[in-house]
């Protein structure tokens, strides 16, 4: 059992808080680093209930050198999870220089605190949103990567940071995870997605129409060329990506150097299909109406999950209704996220 520590950028987050699980549950002893821009404090009471551990936690900005060092000094990290970030694409499209200063700028002064410390293992929270838009599916690792906007951009970006970073160091381990999408909730209802404002993402706005906050639910397109017109995509069980982490971490106790690797399940589930899983599992109609696109959408994407199965041992195993039953639980039990 090792009792390595790991420290966990964005830590308070919605996939880092269940990485933080996932951690503890492998023996690991994960700190949190957070500037809680848009996370919140109770995440640690309810990460002690489930583990029976208060997290180590600092409050501090990836950008801030300062409060890395500190972090670097207290704390003998093994290894870094970099998940800290800004993800919403709208708000990036508004806000380019404050998603470029936050995501790319932070990242470089967390690699340089992470140099000085003489700390050379990294797992970088990267997303399928590199791909762009598709030529077919499965999704592999190999595929052409663009960006449409400045949330996708800044995430190229700092893969080819990190690209570059290996060939001039190459005593670095680094993985770029990209992660397909996460959805649902730890099982025991106490820490999920708790987006601000109107959600983006599907799944918390499906639970939130559940809920009854929300009156219905908006399906971008009815009119793609899928099997029943509306987005498909892959989306993974949060506690499987959590894994992934601990898989990945894994991987650079017996192996060196920079790899790349799809996180998610290989299989697409339908705007539609999501829906009736969804309301499988609350029991309740879901109100939706089926509009416009949405500027920028695929019609479809799913992930080639064969190389994480052989570099890390890992794969997906939740299905489509473990997803909804524990996104559900989350909700009901707790109907205005962390505000409860
Ligand atoms: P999240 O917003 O819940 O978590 C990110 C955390 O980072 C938050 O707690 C926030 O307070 C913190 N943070 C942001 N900027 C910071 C800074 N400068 N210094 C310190 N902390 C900072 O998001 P999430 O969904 O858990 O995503 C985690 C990572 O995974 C992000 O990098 C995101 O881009 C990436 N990702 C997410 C998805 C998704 O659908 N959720 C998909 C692909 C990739
Ligand atoms: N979607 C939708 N209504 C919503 C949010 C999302 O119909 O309110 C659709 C969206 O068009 C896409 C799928 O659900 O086909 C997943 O969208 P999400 O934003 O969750 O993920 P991403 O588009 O980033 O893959």
């Amino acid at each position: 059992m090792t009792t390595q520590k790991i420290l966990l950028t964005g830590g308070a987050g919605f996939i880092a808080s269940h990485t933080f699980v996932a951690l503890i549950t492998a023996g690991y002893t994960p700190v949190i680093f957070d500037n809680l821009c848009n996370s919140n404090p109770k995440v640690l009471d309810r990460l002690e209930r489930i583990t029976g551990i208060a997290p180590l936690f600092i409050r501090g900005d990836i950008r801030d050198a300062a409060a890395l060092d500190a972090a670097f000094g207290a704390h003998a990290f093994a290894a870094v999870l970099h998940f800290a970030g800004l993800k919403a694409v709208g708000e990036s499209v508004e806000k380019p220089l404050e998603y470029y200063d936050n995501n790319v700028r932070g990242t470089l002064e967390l690699l340089a605190a992470m140099r000085r410390a003489n700390v050379k293992t990294l797992v970088f929270s990267s997303s399928a949103t590199v791909y762009g838009d598709p030529a077919t599916t499965p999704v592999h690792e190999a595929f052409p990567l663009s960006a449409t906007n400045p949330y996708g951009r800044s995430k190229l970006m700092i893969e080819e940071i990190l690209g570059d970073l290996f060939k001039a160091e190459s005593d670095w381990n680094i993985a770029r995870l990209r992660y397909f999408n996460p959805a649902g909730a730890h099982e025991s209802g106490l820490i999920g997605e708790d987006p601000q404002g109107i959600p983006n993402n599907l799944m918390p706005y499906i639970a939130q129409v559940a809920v009854g906050r929300r009156a219905q639910l908006q399906v971008f397109g009815g009119d793609y060329p899928t099997p029943d017109g509306t987005g498909v995509r892959d989306f993974i069980h949060v506690m499987d990506l959590a894994e992934g982490h601990v898989a990945a971490l894994k991987y650079f106790d017996g192996a060196t150097g920079l790899v790349t690797v799809n996180l998610g399940t290989g299989k697409g589930v339908s705007v539609l299909q999501m829906i009736a899983a969804f309301e499988e599992a609350c029991g309740k109609k879901i109100a939706y109406q089926i509009g416009a696109r949405r500027p920028g959408d695929i019609a479809e994407c799913w992930a080639d999950p064969a190389l994480a199965q052989k570099l890390f041992g890992w794969s997906a195993s939740r299905t489509l209704s473990d997803m909804t039953r524990d996104g559900w639980r989350w909700q009901s039990m707790n109907p205005t996220g962390f505000l409860d």
